[in-house]
């Protein structure tokens, strides 16, 4: 059906043509399901609960949404997200940093415990556009006074009910609140109980909600 590859080619969004020739030249040649059905509602900044499994191409969902209103040249924490453990932060900031290729010095850090504070708070002291960590190391920063949320435009709240199921819900809702109100916030989930519809009302402004069953 040729009206399908229209809907889930990248140039159908309104991206950069620099963020359009990277994702080419990473080989994205199409839209995931999850990317089709959330980009559009991303980029038009409203907040969103999507149901999607791993490796369904989340992290493109919402990287582009992050580095699509991204100003390098504004040395502050524009784009947070928060994932239950190291791995996982570990895995979407590798995947960001092949995003954000497209655009010239973007940094990218990660925050995440069992490392040594010290290089993490002179890293954040240089400045960072987009902070990807775990919930334990980002409340630590917070209370220490060593991260400035005030400037994030995009927050991703990745892998929601693993952090709840992990016993992150008030943490979570602590670096929520030190978020800027002004923030779009996306929420990404593989399965969606009841506790992840409750936390999705405290934190998220009249979300968008969409499911995706399969990959593609
Ligand atoms: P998830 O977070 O849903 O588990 P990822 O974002 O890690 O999934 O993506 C899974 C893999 O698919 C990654 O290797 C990524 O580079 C790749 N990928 C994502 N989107 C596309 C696309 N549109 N075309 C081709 N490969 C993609
Ligand atoms: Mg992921």
């Amino acid at each position: 059906m040729s009206s399908m590859s229209d809907s889930t080619a990248f140039n159908s969004l309104p991206l950069s043509p620099a963020i359009l020739a990277n994702l080419e030249s990473l080989g994205y040649q199409t839209m995931t399901a999850i990317q089709a059905e959330s980009l559009p509602i991303v980029l038009q900044q409203r907040d969103l609960i999507a149901q999607a499994k791993t490796g369904s191409g989340k992290t493109a969902a919402f990287g582009l949404g992050i580095l699509a209103k991204l100003n390098p040249t504004y040395f502050a924490v524009q784009g947070l997200v928060i994932c239950p453990t190291r791995e996982l932060a570990d895995q979407v900031a590798n995947e960001l940093r092949r995003l954000a290729r497209a655009i010239e010095n973007v940094k990218i850090l990660t925050l995440c415990g069992g490392t040594a504070m010290r290089p993490q708070i002179a890293s954040l002291e240089h400045g960072a556009h987009i902070v990807v960590g775990t919930p334990g190391r980002l409340i630590d920063h917070i209370s220490r006074g060593t991260i400035k949320l005030n400037s994030v435009q995009t927050l991703v709240l990745d892998e929601a009910d693993r952090m709840v199921d992990m016993g992150f819900y008030d943490d979570i809702y602590t670096i929520v609140e030190a978020c800027s109100p002004r923030r779009q916030t996306l929420l990404f989930s593989a399965t969606y109980p009841d506790n992840i519809r409750k936390a999705s009302e405290q934190l998220l402004r009249d979300p968008v909600e969409i499911k995706v069953e399969s990959q593609h």
